[in-house]
């Protein structure tokens, strides 16, 4: 007897539990060898009055057994509930979410026959932060993050994934032409990292024409890497277009603990009644089992449930009159895939998964070691962004132009982006936000630029945000605005 590895399970609300009973026989049939326990989440626990819906004895469970099946929740309507996904990826570091996207054509029906994609998005940064600003009455701001650190471990991740799976292709998606900074390293460390693995092609799209060629020609694609934001919208773009959102499965990888659960919710409707898809949650549960190293058994899981499905075995949501050949509940779903144990799809391509060596880590971003060079810095500046109510940035110009001192200059004043000053267009519209430039010719000590600060903050001027304006080994550190 194989020794069994300990999980952590909580089955959920709605369907939840109905799906995990089916998931967990037919992970029991297969002879996974697994050491559950259970833990409560979910609505039950946000309304005993805990605003994050897990107790705080659960977080041992899933640090002490590192991997957790999870079934869909509910959140309960109402304000100060947080989203339990959200805080699990952030408080666990899971910095990748994997969801493979896969049509089983002809038995679902898709638009895409072909499509076998898998999406690895970055889960811990970019826009998702949560870093939000009001700077004026009239101006907001969110920001976006992205680090070496950050972009290094999830490309690293994609490639050791496709390298794992033996996959031929990774993808970056980004927006460097825009976003030269934050996209602009995302893309840089893509082609560093994409160097060390000169058996996997590499491709680089802007987001969004390669969405639009995803959505058009998904077969063109292999593994995709991006950050963040694209990697939420896409992925759900991508299981859509697969024809298969209650099919879809995902995991969300991180060292301290790594979640697999079905991308569908809890569908509060179908609950209690037999009638849910059990087959996200049992396709992120195959991954969960690739990430435990029981490969043969993920085979054996995955196949016989292609099987059941090309065998035209279905439940409610994807029967089709003439493909379909039987309607089925969850538990009868739950039992055609045991009935089919052993057995592998004869039309659909069957799967086969590779047991890694003993010990051997499963895959990880996770970078061998040894420190990064540090760039030599210098600071040359400051940004000031200022509420100014006229909306006349010449006057702005009057009033701190003078107040730069020693070294310093105004070097440009712009509004969201768009230089205003000196020498803008009378058409360009203006908010209430502006963003003052000082900059010098040598380096500066920081306690020049507060004076700046003070002297305008002095002036009766507000002022919402500072930024330092630094050189990175002789490289700007910041972007020139629009018509500097
Ligand atoms: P949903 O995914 O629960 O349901 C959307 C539609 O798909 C419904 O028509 C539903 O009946 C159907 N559906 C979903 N899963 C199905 C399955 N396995 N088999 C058959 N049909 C299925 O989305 P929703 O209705 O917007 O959200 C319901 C609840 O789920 C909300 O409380 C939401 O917060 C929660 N939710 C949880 C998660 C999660 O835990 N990961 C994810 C998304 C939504």
């Amino acid at each position: 007897m194989p020794t069994k590895t300990p999980i952590t399970v909580a089955h959920g609300d709605g369907i939840g539990p109905e799906i995990m009973n089916a998931t967990l026989q037919i992970l029991e049939a297969a002879g996974a060898a697994l050491d559950i326990e259970t833990i409560e989440i979910g609505e039950k626990v946000y309304l005993r009055g805990n605003s994050a819906g897990i107790e705080p004895s659960s977080w041992k469970s899933l640090l002490r057994t590192k991997v957790f099946l999870k079934a869909p929740i509910t959140t309960p309507q109402g304000g100060g509930f947080k989203s339990l996904n959200v805080t699990t990826r952030k408080t666990l570091g899971q910095y990748a979410n994997v969801r493979p996207c896969v049509s089983y054509h002809p038995f679902v029906d898709t638009k895409h026959p072909n499509m076998d994609v898998v999406i690895v998005r970055e889960n811990e940064e970019d826009l998702y932060a949560g870093i939000e600003y009001q700077l004026t009455p009239e101006v907001t701001s969110c920001i976006k993050l992205i680090s070496r650190p950050g972009s290094e471990k999830i490309i690293r991740y994609a490639f050791e994934y496709a390298r794992l799976h033996n996959r031929k292709k990774v993808t970056c998606f980004m927006k460097d032409n825009i976003m030269k900074m934050t996209d602009g390293l995302f893309h840089r460390v893509f082609d560093e990292i994409a160097a060390l693995y000169p058996e996997i092609q590499k491709e680089v799209w802007i987001v969004d024409i390669g969405a639009a060629k995803m959505a058009d020609t998904p077969e063109a694609f292999d593994v995709i890497v991006m950050p963040n934001l694209y990697g939420d919208i896409l992925s759900d773009v991508a299981a859509q277009i697969a024809g298969s959102v209650g099919l879809a499965g995902s995991a969300n990888i991180g060292e301290a603990c790594a979640m697999f659960e079905a991308i569908h919710g809890s569908a509060p409707r179908r609950a209690g009644q037999n009638l849910a898809n059990p087959s996200g949650l049992l396709l992120g549960a195959v991954l969960m089992l690739v990430h435990i190293n029981q490969a043969e058994v993920a085979g054996r899981v995955h196949n016989a449930w292609l099987r059941t499905i090309e065998d035209g075995v279905h439940t409610y949501d994807i029967f089709t009159d003439g493909v379909s050949t039987q309607k089925v509940g969850t538990r009868e779903f739950a039992a055609a895939v045991i009935a089919r144990m052993g057995q592998k799809p004869n039309r659909l391509k069957a799967v086969t998964y590779v047991q890694r060596p003993e010990g051997a880590a499963s895959v990880t971003g996770e970078r061998p070691g040894g420190p990064s060079h540090t760039p030599a810095m210098e600071l040359k500046g400051i940004d000031v962004f200022v509420y100014w109510p006229s909306r006349n940035p010449n006057q702005l110009a009057e009033a701190v132009g003078g107040l730069a001192g020693e070294g310093l200059r105004l070097q440009m004043i712009d509004n969201r982006g768009v230089k205003v000053w000196p020498a803008g267009m009378a058409e360009t519209f203006c908010t209430d936000s502006f963003r003052c430039r000082f900059m010098s010719e040598t380096p500066t000590p920081m306690g020049r630029l507060i004076e700046v600060v003070k002297r305008i903050s002095d002036a009766g001027i507000d002022i919402a945000l500072t930024q330092s304006l630094r050189t990175f080994d002789g490289q700007n550190g910041f972007t020139l605005a629009q018509g500097q």
